[in-house]
């Protein structure tokens, strides 16, 4: 089967749009819906230094990739910022790919310790947790947020940028409405002219699975092995639901991102909250102390 945009053989077939597309021809879409994202968003302004938030894993690796060949013809600058939450026989590997990835492409980078930043790993914080309700993802997550807000302030950027492609976005969506969090659907929506450090997410507009096409043709070396907390939410059943979904439906998810972001913006705007300074920390939140201290004084209390 030929490309539909070129004379090279076609290499994968894009169910929701019927488009069959060569490998170079796929690499240049993925890059041309990325950049059409930052632009429609205003997600990178002239001068600004970028960090992106790279785990190494797929998504945050080709963000990575795609970030860099844009800055050679764009006037912004990239530096990587690496979280290492302390997870034994997992982080290791990640941050010897990320080291030599960024590396190779000469992209500065540094790893922020949970342990260095909250005296604590993730490893021990799951031990010290007394309900075991509190997932650990949601553990990570909080903490994860705070460590990389240090890292941006630390390495001087002006926006982070996450690999969070348009599943996740789905994901994280249904586990609002599930948990009842109605202001957070507020967060989801990409405008972020109202946020004081800009956190942005170039991928939100592609799915998954093209991502992992994508590292797969440019050969991007990435962790295949999965986090051992990842099954322990719900997030993995709504992932294999929305994918059968889609299985059967192709374009369900463009779809329901759009219902998203409608929603989204409705909410957001109907529940804006005074920004307040947390007592100990002096970090910007909504109470009188941050959910990440209110968290660790549980934690270390226990
Ligand atoms: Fe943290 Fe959960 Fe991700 Fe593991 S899967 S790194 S625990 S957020
Ligand atoms: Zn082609």
């Amino acid at each position: 089967m030929k490309c539909d945009r070129c004379d090279n053989t076609a290499a994968y077939s894009r169910k929701y749009s019927g488009e069959n597309l060569c490998v170079n021809c796929f690499s240049n879409s993925i890059l041309q819906k990325t950049a059409r994202t930052i632009s429609k968003y205003n997600m990178i302004e002239n001068d600004d230094i970028v960090g992106v938030a790279v785990s190494g894993g797929k998504d945050s690796l080709s963000l990575l990739h795609i970030l860099k060949k844009m800055s050679e013809s764009h006037n912004f600058k990239l530096k990587a910022i690496t979280v290492d939450e302390g997870i034994s026989g997992y982080r290791d590997e990640a941050l010897e790919i990320v080291k030599s990835f960024c590396n190779n492409i000469g992209v500065e980078y540094k790893v922020f310790p949970y342990k260095e930043l909250f005296d604590i790993t993730l490893q021990e914080s799951l031990e010290l947790r007394e309900n075991e309700k509190t997932s650990s993802c949601s553990i990570c997550g909080i903490l994860r947020r705070r460590a990389i807000d240090f890292g941006a302030k630390d390495l001087g950027v002006d926006v982070v940028a996450t690999g969070h492609n348009l599943d996740d976005v789905l994901q994280t969506f249904v586990i609002n409405v599930l948990s009842g969090d109605v202001n957070k659907i507020g967060w989801m929506n990409p405008d972020t002219s109202s946020n004081k450090t800009r956190k942005i997410k170039p991928f939100c507009e592609i799915y998954e699975n093209e991502i992992v096409f994508y590292a797969f043709v440019n050969e991007i070396p990435f962790q295949s092995e999965q986090c051992p907390h990842m099954n322990e939410g719900i997030r993995t059943e709504i992932r294999e639901f929305l994918n059968s979904l889609e299985n059967k439906h192709g374009g369900i998810k463009n779809n329901m991102y759009k219902s998203i972001m409608k929603i989204s913006s409705v909410v957001k705007g109907s529940n804006y909250k005074q920004r307040k300074i947390c007592s100990k920390c002096g970090s910007e939140c909504t109470g009188d102390i941050c959910s990440v201290c209110s968290m660790l004084v549980n934690l270390k209390r226990s």
